[in-house]
């Protein structure tokens, strides 16, 4: 089964669900990097909420998940696009080993980033608190969004998923003390799932355990994969965004400009010829 995410609605409820599950993406992410269990494991968490949120979301870009603090691994980030693609590391985390998500990610703050092919940069920034990637999500929603919002997430390093669960704008035909109620059961039936469950079942059979008395609405999966965003193009657009005078000071000393994706560890070369190029006219 190739790394998916799928949507599904409660037909009797203004509510809505997120599933996703990644094999080969999140080996591939991990594959780039000796992470310890505990990194590797929040790695995953992060790939998934990235997913499920570019996902709810639904625009046309990129959607970061970036947290930065003083604890075991300063930075964890992951990228989302609209197509389907997926990247993410962490840096600096050799060190980590707690099983503690507050000792992992002490004091830390976690940014989300929609970034748009089209118009401006949006972001979002609140404090960690929570035991969880999940729950610190959860406490975002339910401040800037003011909706419902529950995420639950389980990685082993070699699988990762998760579940999205959000309130809808209420519609017409239901109350909010209707909603209310329908948004405690579907919850609490949520919190019921195991994460062996999450990471294992598939889709179909995961929302038949929980959900088999309600209506659910299930859409298409679509496809996810492990692609990085680096390319040529955007390393040029670096290196012009330079300067001619300080890329040819930095190829005469030291006979070339390196530059390095963190990401997919991909490295871009670039000589004296390629400057030529990129500024479009001869070097003297
Ligand atoms: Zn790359």
């Amino acid at each position: 089964m190739p790394d998916h995410i799928q949507r599904f609605i409660f037909d009797d409820a203004d509510i809505r669900g997120e599933l996703i599950q990644l094999e080969q993406s999140y080996l591939a992410a991990l594959s780039k990097h000796q992470y310890s269990a505990p990194v590797a494991q929040l790695l995953g968490d992060f790939l998934c909420a990235a997913a499920l949120l570019a996902q709810t979301i639904k625009f046309d870009g990129t959607l970061i998940l970036q947290a930065r603090s003083e604890g075991e691994i300063p930075l964890i980030m992951a990228e989302a696009t609209s197509q389907g693609h997926v990247r993410g590391i962490a840096r600096d985390a050799d060190e980590a080993v707690s099983e503690d998500f507050q000792t992992l990610l002490k004091n830390g703050q976690l940014s989300i980033t929609i970034d748009p092919a089209q118009g401006k940069r949006y972001q979002g920034i609140v404090p960690l608190d929570g035991n969880d990637l999940g729950e610190c999500l959860e406490h975002y929603f339910s401040q800037s969004e003011q909706l419902s919002t529950r995420i639950i997430l389980a990685s082993d390093g070699q699988q990762a998923a998760g579940m999205l669960l959000q309130e809808l704008p209420l519609s017409a035909e239901h109350g909010a003390q209707d909603r209310a109620q329908q948004w405690e059961h579907v919850t609490h039936l949520a919190n019921t799932l195991s994460p062996q469950e999450l990471l294992t079942l598939d889709f179909h059979t995961l929302l038949h355990r929980l959900y088999h008395q309600e209506q659910v609405r299930v859409f298409d999966p679509s496809a996810l994969k492990f692609q990085c965003s680096c390319s040529q193009q955007r390393t040029e657009k670096a290196v012009q965004a330079l300067g001619r005078k300080e890329a040819e000071a930095l190829i005469a000393e030291a006979g070339e400009i390196a530059i390095h994706c963190e990401f997919c560890h991909h490295d871009y070369r670039f000589g004296s010829a390629d400057l030529a190029r990129i500024f479009e006219t001869p070097l003297h």
